[in-house]
């Protein structure tokens, strides 16, 4: 997709601080980070959601969320704890539709979410 932004940073057009780079993800920190660890995990190619990539292809949807725990690992949040969230739709906050993990750690997470 020529006017998606993710697609750009996949592609390196648009600067991100890339974290993990495997076969068919990557992972980069958020620019307005909520939590000490706040990484984006998206598909190198484009998908709008997480249902759409499911559908589209279940093995790198598992990839996302394999490359997600190797974040936490790396930021040494897997222990402790993290979460993966998938915003899907406007009214839940999404407001890239490249599908993208947010993992967030490093703070205390409330449950349920706002
Ligand atoms: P969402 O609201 O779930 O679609 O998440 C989009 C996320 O992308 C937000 O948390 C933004 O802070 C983040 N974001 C927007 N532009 C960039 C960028 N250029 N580099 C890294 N993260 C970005
Ligand atoms: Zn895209």
């Amino acid at each position: 997709m020529t006017d998606c932004l993710f697609c750009k940073i996949v592609a390196g057009e648009v600067p991100a601080e890339i974290v993990r780079e495997s076969e068919r993800a990557v992972a980069f920190r958020d620019i307005n980070p909520q939590a000490p660890t706040h990484v984006l995990v998206v598909p190198r190619a484009h998908h709008p959601n997480a249902a759409a990539l499911a559908a589209a292809d279940p093995a790198s949807l598992a990839e996302v969320v394999a490359e997600a725990h190797q974040v936490a690992v790396g930021d040494g949040v897997a222990d402790g704890g993290y979460r993966i969230v998938f915003n899907t739709g406007r009214e839940a906050g999404q407001t890239v539709f490249h599908v993208h993990a947010h993992v967030l750690g490093g703070r205390g997470l409330n449950w349920p979410p706002g």
